[in-house]
């Protein structure tokens, strides 16, 4: 959790003093269970759980078969350290991935986290690079804005002025291109041209870098919360990927957020059938129920790495069989309930929805996304890109009305990035249409009462 992650404002009576602290020592309502897409606090209060946690519950909360498989492992093993033992969850947990991931993409590496997935795809890539003679590649070129996470490593590759900076001098920060905002851009150029302007800063970066030093280039299929939702015009994917191909660097697809189903296909990467060469996943993956990722390569990297002696790196608690079976459940789940079809469909319909607000508000800029991982830009004055003043704290006090009519939706702001305030709709992948009605009418009634608190203009 970063300091611009916005979090609903804690109530008065919850400022009770806690040994525990995150954000800031300011307290939340105490949950008490969830089910399905909805948490009860101790007092009594529902809140629909409108973006998964911060994109994590996939496949809903308090599932049945999850919990069972999970006890049934407890029952078994709970802990059994992957240089002791072999386990059965995590190896069906690995075949079971790599069945949905690209052809060839089946080599699993398994970790706790999406820091931890995204900062072991970096170092795969630097071993790989080291025993195949080349040495002189490190830097990994980033997008600007972007959240890749929050460890050193990780943060480094994270392009996020505000929380980078007080640690700036203890990380090899890596260089940055802009991400493709394609449509704040005020030209004559079709989005397709765009797309592949976009791109071409990538060849631009290596180049001025020099080629011979770039390692890889990381980036998000589908943007989450540092672009909210951030789609790139078509022509963007496959121009990357024949940049990367033309100076040797390798393309590494943070799928942490996008990852797992809730676009409506495994992959964000998969709309535009990408070929990455190594992949990061978690959140969905556990959707909750355990900390969870994986990293996935080609045996054409790993092997390399294993004939020299094996991947350098790893945490005491990846592979545990717990996690795998809680991550083998929610996929067994996905499959049983045909949740990635009905991310798909959800998403149409909820995406219809936010369009149909951006009708009434006319301070929302742009609604994007694909499936469940949905976004919207607010401006003062679209037309200008004017943003909303930031003394008013547009984003917080959205998520503020949101809050107090039982509906928790996400929204982060992100210094040094685009200025205009945002918010996430990302439920979990069984939400039913009555249900986004739900949700709708919530964000309607709060997105009004945002207008009048902010006199935003809502006439079209
Ligand atoms: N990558 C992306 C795209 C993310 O959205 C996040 C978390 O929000 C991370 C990496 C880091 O994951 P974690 O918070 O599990 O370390």
């Amino acid at each position: 959790m970063s300091k611009l992650e916005m979090q609903p404002s804690p109530e008065p009576e919850a400022r009770s003093p806690s040994h525990l602290f995150y954000l800031s020592s300011l307290r939340r309502p105490l949950v008490d269970r969830a089910e399905g897409i909805y948490f009860w606090t101790k007092d009594g209060r529902r809140f629909i759980d409108g973006s998964s946690g911060p994109m994590v519950a996939n496949i809903g909360h308090s599932n049945r078969n999850v919990l069972e498989a999970m006890k049934r492992q407890m029952d078994k093993t709970t802990f059994a350290y992957r240089l002791h033992f072999e386990n059965e969850p995590a190896e069906e947990l690995a075949r079971k991935l790599a069945s949905k991931l690209p052809a060839g993409m089946d080599r699993i590496f398994f970790v706790s986290g999406g820091s931890e997935a995204t900062e072991s795809c970096i170092k795969l890539a630097r071993q790989w690079a080291v025993v195949t003679g080349q040495p002189k590649r490190w830097k990994v070129i980033t997008r600007f804005p972007s959240y890749h996470g929050g460890t050193l490593g990780s943060l480094a590759v994270t392009g996020d002025d505000a929380l980078a900076e007080s640690f700036t001098p203890m990380m090899r920060v890596m260089p940055a291109i802009p991400a493709p905002t394609a449509w704040r851009d005020r030209d004559n150029l079709s989005m397709e041209q765009r797309g592949v302007r976009y791109a071409d800063m990538l060849e631009e970066k290596i180049l001025a870098e020099g080629q011979e030093s770039v390692l890889a280039f990381i980036m998000e299929p589908v943007g989450g919360a540092a672009t909210a939702a951030l789609v790139a015009p078509d022509s963007y994917y496959p121009r990357i990927r024949e940049i990367c191909d033309r100076y040797g660097i390798l393309l590494i697809h943070d799928e942490v957020m996008c990852g797992s189903g809730r676009t409506g296909k495994f992959l964000g990467g998969d709309h535009w059938n990408c070929r990455p060469d190594i992949v990061a996943l978690s959140k969905g993956l556990g959707s909750g129920y355990a900390p969870l990722g994986a990293l996935a390569a080609p045996m054409r990297l790993v092997e390399p790495l294993l004939a020299a002696g094996g991947f350098q790196h790893g945490h005491t608690y990846a592979g545990n069989p717990l996690a795998c079976a809680a991550g083998l459940a929610v996929l067994g789940e996905m499959d049983r309930l045909d949740l990635i079809a009905n991310a798909a469909a959800m998403g149409d319909v909820l995406i219809d929805e936010l369009k149909a607000l951006q009708k009434r508000f006319s301070f929302i800029a742009d609604v994007r996304g694909k499936g469940l991982l949905l976004g919207a830009e607010l401006l003062a004055d679209p037309e200008t890109l004017k943003p909303i003043d930031p003394a008013r704290k547009a984003t917080q006090r959205l998520l503020d009305h949101a809050y107090a009519r039982g509906l928790i939706i996400y929204g982060r702001k992100v210094k040094g990035g685009v200025d205009g305030d945002n918010f996430m709709v990302a439920p979990p992948m069984i939400i039913t249409r009555e249900q986004i009605g739900e949700m709708i009418s919530i964000i309607g009634d709060s997105l009004e009462a945002l207008a009048n608190e902010l006199d935003l203009p809502v006439e079209r």
